[in-house]
């Protein structure tokens, strides 16, 4: 199992890299969000493509979790996926756009 750690709005967020996703935390999931531990499963039983889609995902997850905070869940996940899908295209089609980004850092 690979780890990384990465840091949003002050706080540390674990990212595991697991064949499978915990069953106890999401059935059948390819990745999830436990807030309670503030960490990230992602399956790497996938395409790198969707590794990557599914960790953009799971970092939608957290930037809604931390910045929306009370909004309703019900639209959680629509909300999730369409953004994760439009910005794997985004950065798919224009990978200098990290560059561009980080500039600003
Ligand atoms: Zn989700």
């Amino acid at each position: 199992m690979r780890r990384n750690t990465l840091r949003f709005m002050g706080i540390n967020y674990e990212v595991r890299f697991v064949k499978y996703v915990p069953a106890g935390i999401a059935r059948n999931a390819v990745g999830c969000f436990d807030p309670k531990h503030n960490r990230i499963y992602v399956s790497t039983t996938a395409t790198k493509r969707q590794i990557a889609g599914t960790l953009l995902h799971e970092l939608l997850h957290i930037i809604r979790h931390r910045v929306f905070v009370g909004m309703p869940m019900i639209t959680d996940e629509m909300e999730v996926e369409g953004l994760s899908t439009a910005l794997m295209e985004l950065f798919s089609s224009n990978p200098h756009i990290f560059k561009l980004l980080s500039q600003g850092l």
